[in-house]
């Protein structure tokens, strides 16, 4: 399989050169050059999750100098489980953050890692060094690739976030990782960190010198992994049930969403789309009006979704009209917290997984009657304590993932918002 640029004016690549690229050279988002049909045989139920996921995503590999690879990488990316639930009420809940980092990040985390770690000493896709994954990062992400890398030989991970901006929490999951992670912090804002990441991957001596590379969303090796699971938690519903099941799933960069449309058209057996966004209106706007206008985000408590210009919008548009059917639910703030007080009895959600929630709560009684409805829970609440404690009244034990995280002694670096300053820090050893 080969991969092309939604905009069309790069060169196709392999699959290995898109991972190891992010975004292409024209700006647009890798997407398979044809539109990928699953191999029926690989939809078993009976399948564990690493072994369905390398059958459901071996076409992406074909012919690629990652293929022999794909098993290996699957048994790594997807070595802790994701659950179904089905609550005291009959909803069904599709717990995706059993991960080391308590998101569900960490499987796109550990996916590309574990592509990356095997690129970085590779002869074919580029130099026998070691990649450096340059991230800057406000949440999840940064904690999720920083797990991910520690003990990769072939790749090591810089991640930087803005002094004083994020929670002690977060704070502590950027920077508890051993080598090869270096965590930074800036003297500034998160777009100073945007910015500063920007600066590097457009020097071409520092590109060069330290073998950049990215891990942010727009990365096909962090899409598929999504596709996968979606793919099999949707596969044991059917199986289970005779219905192919809606899913109602909290996104904010598409990321997630565009997954499960993708899956979809690969013929896995996923019925209605439903995306819950925050207050940032750019998807829900489109869905209600068919136009499409990026405005500056804004900020919510489900802050991981706080996109104004989802970039794989790009990817969205670029599927046939009759594939990419989706329906899209604003829930604002109060709605969020609403929802949170209301299931608190029942089921403590994260603010995310809660906008999901509510979204559901709001579909007409026939279309949740049609069919089963698996809505996605994306993180953790106990990474959210501080939201959702003074709603609740009540506090929320960390899961042992996340003690083991506090737990880890912390160690960072920090520089001044310029990339000579961040240059000067990476040409030290750490
Ligand atoms: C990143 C994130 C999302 C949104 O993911 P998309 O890529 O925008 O679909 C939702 N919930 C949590 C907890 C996240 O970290």
């Amino acid at each position: 399989m080969r991969f092309t640029s939604t905009r069309g004016q790069s060169p196709t690549v392999s699959l290995s050169e898109a991972i190891r690229n992010g975004a292409a050279p024209d700006g647009g988002l890798y997407l398979p050059e044809r539109q990928i049909v699953a191999d029926p045989t690989a939809l078993d139920p009976a399948l564990s999750l690493p072994d369905f996921a390398a059958r459901f995503l071996a076409p992406f590999f074909a012919g690629d100098e990652l293929e022999p690879d794909l098993p290996a990488i699957c048994t790594t990316a997807f070595d802790f489980p994701i659950e179904v639930k089905t609550l005291s009420d009959g909803r069904r809940v599709l717990e995706l953050f059993h991960g080391p980092t308590g998101a569900f990040k960490d499987f796109g985390a550990r996916f590309l890692m574990a592509c990356l770690d095997r690129l970085g000493v590779s002869s074919k896709s580029g130099p026998a060094r070691p990649l450096t994954v340059l991230a800057a990062t406000s949440g999840d992400t940064g904690g999720a690739v920083g797990c991910a890398a520690e003990g990769c030989a072939a790749v090591r991970a810089v991640i930087l976030y803005p002094k004083g901006r994020v929670s002690p929490f977060q704070e502590h999951q950027l920077t508890c990782w051993n080598a090869p992670v270096r965590a930074i912090e800036v003297d500034g804002d998160f777009d100073d960190c945007q910015r500063l990441a920007k600066a590097a991957f457009a020097d071409p001596a520092m590109t060069k010198a330290l073998n950049l590379t990215s891990a942010n969303s727009i990365s096909i090796g962090r899409l598929m992994p999504q596709m996968a699971y979606v793919a099999f938690a949707a596969t044991r519903i059917f199986a289970e049930t005779g219905h192919k099941p809606g899913f109602v799933i909290p996104t904010g960069n598409l990321g997630h969403g565009f997954a499960a449309l993708y899956a979809r058209a690969m013929g896995a057996p996923i019925g209605p789309l439903h995306l819950a966004t925050n207050e940032n209106r750019t998807l829900a706007d489109w869905a209600a009006t068919g136009l499409y206008e990026p405005r500056p985000s804004v900020a919510t408590i489900a802050n991981a979704m706080d996109v104004g210009a989802p970039s794989n919008f790009e990817r969205l548009i670029s599927l046939p009209v009759e594939l990419r059917e989706v329906t899209v639910e604003l829930v604002t703030d109060d709605a969020i917290k609403a929802r949170i007080i209301a299931d608190q009895k029942t089921y403590l959600w994260c603010p995310h997984s809660a906008a999901a929630a509510e979204a559901y709560a709001r579909l007409p009684q026939t279309m949740r009657d049609d069919q089963p409805w698996l809505i996605a829970a994306t993180a953790h609440p106990y990474k959210f304590a501080d939201v959702i404690e003074p709603l609740t009244g009540e506090t929320i034990p960390a899961p042992r993932a996340l003690a083991a995280i506090l737990s880890r002694p912390s160690t960072k670096d920090s520089i001044g918002p310029s990339l000579a300053e961040l240059e000067a820090l990476l040409s030290i050893p750490a």
